[in-house]
């Protein structure tokens, strides 16, 4: 059930593979954290989308509003595509800092204790 972590194609940020904004624990797995992504899309010609969605960082579960209480979706393991693009997953879209949590308006709906550490 775990074996994502061996995805074929590793966050291209090795630093940035924990989120660095989570909503919440998962209520799914209980273990992951469901962490903010923001899509960046995979074609740096194109303007960027700048829409956000949450994804546990354990069992992929993802939700397209920063409130898990809400219907969730999976993502294809083998091949895991962002939800908003639809381009890779890893090369689409990043964990999302403070500034994008700003754009987006999501900063409300962080759980600063579940908070990576890179950021302070
Ligand atoms: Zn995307
Ligand atoms: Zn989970």
């Amino acid at each position: 059930m775990n074996q994502h972590r061996q995805s074929p194609s590793p966050p291209p940020d090795h630093a940035a593979i924990a989120p660095l904004h989570s909503v919440a624990v998962c209520p799914i797995c209980d273990a992951g954290l469901c962490g903010i992504r923001i899509c960046t899309g995979d074609d740096p010609t194109e303007p960027m989308p700048r829409r956000g969605f949450v994804i546990c960082d354990e069992c992929e579960a993802v939700w397209m509003v920063p409130d898990v209480r809400t219907v969730h979706q999976y993502l294809d393991s083998r091949n895991p595509i962002c939800p908003i693009c639809h381009a890779g997953l890893w090369t689409a879209s990043r964990w999302a800092d403070r500034d994008d949590l700003e754009r987006l308006g999501w900063s409300h709906a962080v759980d600063a204790a579940l908070d990576g550490g890179s950021e302070s």
